[in-house]
């Protein structure tokens, strides 16, 4: 198994998995933050508009509860969740990262995304946007061609 490991943007340690209490003892590490995106976004058309909105989804496990032996009992403490905020969710915690990372279902990306979460009107106004972005590229640079060639074309006049 590839040991996973971080680097703290807070104390500047190379960390790995487990190792995850910061200088002071009391806070975690700190790092690069990172968006996680998933796909279970509400698919009924006649309300997705309206529900795309306020959507809210918690993810639990994350992380997993830890096992602890009180006498003879077993106790299971800390189990953390998350809370994607229409289907997107970024954190620097490092923990939260690592359990987010090993479920494939919270990996999406930004084009799935897209398509997932995006209404049929954004979609459209977004390829819209991208086909004016490369007629004014194409625009642009006939633009500069043609000053090349009438540099080009002024070049020998001037060297008389
Ligand atoms: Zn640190």
């Amino acid at each position: 198994m590839a040991t996973k490991r971080w680097k703290c943007l807070e104390c500047g340690k190379d960390f790995g998995v487990g190792e995850w209490a910061c200088a002071d003892g009391v806070s975690n590490h700190v790092v690069e933050p990172k968006m996680y995106r998933s796909l279970d976004a509400p698919s009924d058309p006649s309300t997705k508009d309206q529900e795309m909105k306020h959507a809210q989804t918690v993810v639990c496990n994350i992380p997993p509860p830890t096992k602890v032996m009180e006498g003879d009992d077993v106790r299971w403490i800390g189990e953390g969740s998350v809370v994607f905020i229409r289907g997107m969710f970024s954190t620097s915690d490092p923990i939260q990262q690592y359990w987010l990372d090993k479920r494939p279902a919270y990996n999406a990306s930004q084009a799935e995304w897209n398509n997932a979460w995006l209404t049929q009107n954004q979609k459209l106004e977004i390829r819209d946007m991208e086909l004016k972005a490369g007629e004014q590229k194409l625009i642009n640079d006939r633009n500069e061609l043609l000053s090349k060639v009438q540099q080009n074309k002024r070049e020998p006049v001037a060297a008389h």
